[in-house]
């Protein structure tokens, strides 16, 4: 890892706005990774000035060793659980929750007297918010689905669980790279459905499947084309998904 900072031995990752990259990306996540009971500060140390990530014997920072560790601290380990590099941990981590079903949604909060008041889903109103409910049965989130199927050019995507989502990519046929594109522009609606979520509990915000739909494809081509090697060409080739892998 590189060395953000001065001559003194940091006590923790010096983020500031100026710094991009891996390190923002790691920051970004403390927050999630609190709420699944893994600390961050255990898992850096910093040598001679270096960070150095405990979970690789190179000290390098790898996704790959956190999901394994994630995974292993699970209460249930799902084999399904599906990670890709295409988009940043962040997305991975809610998509993670979501799987595991430990994602704040208002039916867990009511069972466990955190919440007392409507349990009904601020996506639709028309049922109990459950994590399955949100990403496989409520209606803007199967509007997205076909939405997407259509985009993607591939057949109609009918899920009945965070599994189904999850395994997406084993169902479809040719490049297995573009599979994985299609998998990435999943977890990604996962979490702008979650953002839109949470902006309709907390700030009120009127759900738009129009404008979710457009965050999805901007924010998938913005995340996806920064860390394909192939690429995916223009913005133009994306909305048409038009492109060689
Ligand atoms: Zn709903």
């Amino acid at each position: 890892m590189g060395i953000h900072g001065g001559n003194s031995t940091p006590n923790w990752i010096p983020v500031n706005k100026s710094v991009t990259g891996v390190w923002k990306n790691i920051a970004s996540i403390e927050n999630i990774l609190n709420k699944t009971n893994v600390r961050l500060k255990n898992l850096l140390v910093c040598e001679s000035h270096q960070w150095n990530w405990v979970l690789e014997p190179s000290g390098t920072f790898s996704s790959k060793s956190l999901k394994d560790l994630l995974s292993k601290s699970a209460d249930s380990p799902q084999k399904w659980l599906v990670w890709t590099n295409l988009i940043p941990l962040k997305v991975n981590l809610v998509m993670w929750r979501a799987q595991l079903c430990r994602l704040p949604t208002l039916d867990g909060l009511i069972r466990r007297n955190i919440l007392v008041g409507s349990d009904v889903c601020p996506l639709c109103s028309s049922a109990i918010e459950t994590v399955e409910h949100l990403f496989t049965g409520c209606e803007i989130a199967l509007d997205i689905w076909s939405q997407i199927s259509s985009w993607c050019k591939i057949p109609q995507l009918f899920c009945f669980s965070m599994e189904d989502l999850a395994q997406i990519h084993n169902n479809l046929r040719g490049c297995k790279s573009k599979a994985m594109v299609v998998q990435a522009i999943i977890h990604t609606a996962c979490w702008v459905l979650w953002k839109a979520r949470n902006d309709a509990v907390f700030n009120k915000k009127k759900i738009v499947t129009q404008k979710i739909f457009t965050d999805i494809k901007t924010l998938s081509f913005h995340w996806v084309s920064n860390r394909c090697k192939m690429g995916v060409g223009t913005w133009e080739n994306w909305c048409n998904f038009d492109f060689q892998m």
